[in-house]
């Protein structure tokens, strides 16, 4: 240490006392210590910065002035500096801190260089106290981060504001954009739009207004828009749509106005209440359409729904409607009401013979006659096809009901015009009565259809009322309906045979094939109870062919037996001629089945039957006579056949109905219309069979008419086939 010491006095020895002066009058601290730590030298500076004397320093580490971490680290810095030379502090200007004797800390900035002499190596120090410097730093950085953190809180506000300054440039651009939408919608809608103010004076309308009502601008505009008003309406209406609008701000409706020119037309019109900020009424809108041509097509759906085309009746649809009205109404008032139905007892003959257009306008006619016969409020209805139906509202006796129904059956029984034609129809009508036939519009119409179905039955051009019993003889049809079928089944059914006697020749020339249901309990039953039955469920057609093999059998054994060439009759129904081919295989098949040939076959047929579908009955027939089998008009005279109407069909004979011949000769119209028939006969060289002969005056009427061929009981009623081989050997006889 004293050589250090010496050393360093030597270094300075010329200069010892500037040495002294600069140590002792520098503003900064400044220690000199060697190179082991030991502090040589130590100024006023530094013992104000420390606290310590020279004295107290001098000699000793100079660790003593740092604190604890430092401390520590300092001498094996040292140590390593001075091996290898790497530098940390020397040469540098660093923040340190130092250790006051009290203990205090402080922030030091050290800048240390070095020197050698004589082999040793010093280092000097020299201290400056930063703590001013330090506090100012650090008020300053407060202050920094206080103004850091309103910039950053002012640039949040501002941010803030200006997203909200957006978001309302937005709306107002939307709004803008808006407006100007609601002006073009305004001008170019479709519906007229008309705004007024509170005072509901007009001060806008727009273009569509103008085109609708026809109004300029100026011939409404500050005016009430009742300029308007058609008359139409009352004023209780103008009050309910005031009240509407003062409840619920809203008013939506039906209205009448006028256009400029005066003509009145409806429009749809909703008008709303516009308020201002402070609630008070501000304006009203009113929008509306033109709904005159929606109204037009309204309507004609409405006919098109409720209405019959053809007849402008309404159809089943009103009809339903109107009953169930009508019923309500009935039983409110203590009414009796009546339900007709009416069915025309020829159209389909008509229809099929003169065509669809003849047929709809003989619909026309009848609905005009059916309208004619009833009082106002009274329906007349077209359920479809022929079927028409009344409606009496108040009926007071039931005999009110048979007039109106009496007068129908009259005035369709008129000839009907058209196309140059005179058309003979008829009506059948069933009545059935509320409330005795039916408390509901169901069963009244079951009734009165089932009583128009008994007057079809009775005979057409009557009317029945609905009576209980016939619901029993429909519960009996029900039932006789299942029977049918198990005897369809079972085979139930043999034929007799009924002969045809030329009466001046004296022989029998041939048999009508009549069908039996044989029935296990019942005995045996006569078509009369089951053929309509069988023809309206179809069943008819097996019946048919099982009566045709039979009858075409029972003749070829006769023909094989040498009875002579006995032509068998066979009735035909309407269904099995409506079968067109598939008939003609069947009859074809049992031909060839019996081996009968097909001259000895003769097939049935009626007016009615032939009447339908004409063209195809024809070639259906045409086609019969080509196989060579002989055909015969059944029940002649009760049809409605004309002369030149009977040349169409390939027909050989013509049969008498027995109910011409049943009066006969009594009955002189009945000659006369015998007579007729023989002489028409005889003109279109056709045969002549006379049915139903019973007695022998009608005989001898006959034979002098030129009749010869007669079936009835006067010779012998229909035979089962044993029967009637006995009748013909004892005729032979
Ligand atoms: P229709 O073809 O006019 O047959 C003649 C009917 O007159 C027969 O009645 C016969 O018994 C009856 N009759 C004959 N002569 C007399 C008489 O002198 N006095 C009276 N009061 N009646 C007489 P039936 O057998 O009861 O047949 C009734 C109807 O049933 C037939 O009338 C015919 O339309 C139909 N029918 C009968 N058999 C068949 C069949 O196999 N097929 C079809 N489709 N219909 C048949
Ligand atoms: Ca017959
Ligand atoms: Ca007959």
């Amino acid at each position: 240490m004293a050589h250090a010491t010496d050393v360093l006095m030597k270094h300075f020895k010329d200069s010892s006392a500037l040495f002294d002066a600069i140590m002792q009058s520098a503003v900064d601290g400044m220690v000199i210590i060697d190179q082991r730590g030991v502090v040589l030298a130590f100024n006023r500076s530094a013992e104000k910065l420390f606290g310590y004397k020279a004295e107290e320093v001098t000699g000793q580490n100079v660790s003593m002035l740092m604190p604890s971490p430092f401390r520590e680290g300092h001498d094996g810095y040292l140590e390593r500096y001075i091996a290898t030379g790497r530098r940390i502090i020397v040469g540098t200007i660093r923040e340190v801190t130092g250790r006051r004797k009290d203990g205090f800390q402080f922030p030091l900035e050290l800048s240390v260089s070095e020197f050698r002499s004589e082999g040793c190596i010093f280092f000097s120090g020299i201290l400056h106290d930063i703590t001013e410097r330090k506090d100012d730093e650090r008020a300053l950085q407060e202050a920094r981060t206080q103004l850091e953190e309103r910039v950053r809180k002012r640039t949040e506000q501002l941010e803030h504001v200006n997203e909200r300054l957006q978001q309302r440039l937005e709306e107002e651009s939307r709004m803008a954009a808006e407006l100007r939408l609601a002006s073009k919608v305004f001008e170019n809608a479709g519906e007229a739009i008309l705004i007024t103010d509170e005072n509901a004076r007009v001060i806008s309308v727009n273009d569509a207004y103008v085109r609708i009502t026809g109004f300029d601008r100026d011939q409404i505009i500050g005016r009430n828009p009742r300029i308007a008003k058609s008359g139409r309406h009352d004023k209780s209406f103008y009050k309910a749509m005031w009240d509407g609008l003062r409840e619920s701000g809203k008013w939506s409706g039906e209205i009448w106005d006028r256009r400029d020119n005066g003509e009145i037309y409806p429009k749809w019109l909703t008008i709303t209440v516009v308020r201002n900020e402070a609630d008070e009424v501000s304006n009203y809108v009113g929008i509306f359409t033109d709904i005159s041509e929606a109204k037009q097509v309204e309507e004609r759906l409405q006919q098109l729904a409720y209405y019959d085309s053809l007849t402008n009746l309404p159809n089943r649809k009103l009809f339903s409607e109107r009953l169930e009205h009508d019923l309500e109404t009935a039983l409110r008032h203590k009414k009796r009401l009546a339900l007709m139905f009416i069915d025309l007892d020829r159209f389909k003959y008509v229809n099929d013979t003169f065509g669809h257009a003849v047929g709809d306008e003989l619909l026309v006619e009848v609905s005009k006659r059916l309208r004619g016969c009833v009082r106002k409020a009274d329906t007349v209805a077209r359920l479809g096809g022929d079927e028409f139906t009344v409606i009496l509202t108040d009926v007071g006796r039931e005999e009110h009901a048979a007039q109106v129904a009496g007068n129908i059956i009259t005035q369709l029984q008129k000839p009907i015009h058209v196309a140059g034609e005179e058309l003979l129809i008829g009506a059948s009508i069933g009545i059935s009565l509320h409330p005795q036939d039916g408390e509901n519009a169901e069963t009244l119409v079951k009734h009165a259809d089932i009583a128009m179905y008994q007057a079809k039955k009775g005979g057409r051009g009557i009317f029945k009322f609905f009576m209980e019993e016939m619901n029993a003889w429909t519960r009996h049809q029900i039932t006789l309906e299942a029977k049918l079928k198990r005897a369809v089944e079972r085979n139930e059914f043999t034929v007799f045979y009924q002969p045809k006697v030329d009466q001046m020749a004296g022989k029998v020339v041939g048999m009508e094939a009549l069908v039996r249901w044989e029935h296990p309990e019942h005995g045996v039953v006569s078509p009369g109870e089951f053929i309509p039955l069988a023809e309206e469920t179809g069943m008819i057609i097996p019946i048919g062919v099982q009566v045709l093999t039979e009858a075409c059998h029972q003749a070829k054994r006769w023909l094989d037996a040498g009875f002579g060439s006995l032509r068998v009759a066979v009735n035909l129904s309407a269904r099995q001629l409506s079968q067109r081919d598939e008939f003609r295989q069947t009859l074809e098949a049992v031909l060839e089945d019996t081996g009968l040939p097909p001259e000895m076959l003769e097939i049935e047929v009626t007016e009615s039957m032939i009447m339908q579908d004409v063209d195809h009955t024809i070639k259906t027939l045409q086609g019969l006579t080509e196989m060579g089998m002989h055909l015969a008009m059944d029940d002649f005279g009760t049809g409605y056949s004309s002369l030149s109407y009977l040349k169409r069909f390939p027909i050989d004979t013509l049969k008498i109905d027995r109910s011409f011949v049943r009066d006969t000769p009594a009955d002189p119209d009945d000659v006369a219309i015998v007579s007729a028939i023989i002489s028409m006969a005889r003109s279109l060289n056709l045969c002549v069979v006379a049915e139903g002969v019973e007695t022998r005056e009608q005989l001898v009427f006959l034979k002098n008419l030129g009749c010869s061929i007669i079936q009835g009981y006067h010779f012998s009623p229909p035979l089962p086939s044993d029967k009637f081989e006995d009748y013909l050997r004892k005729f032979s006889m």
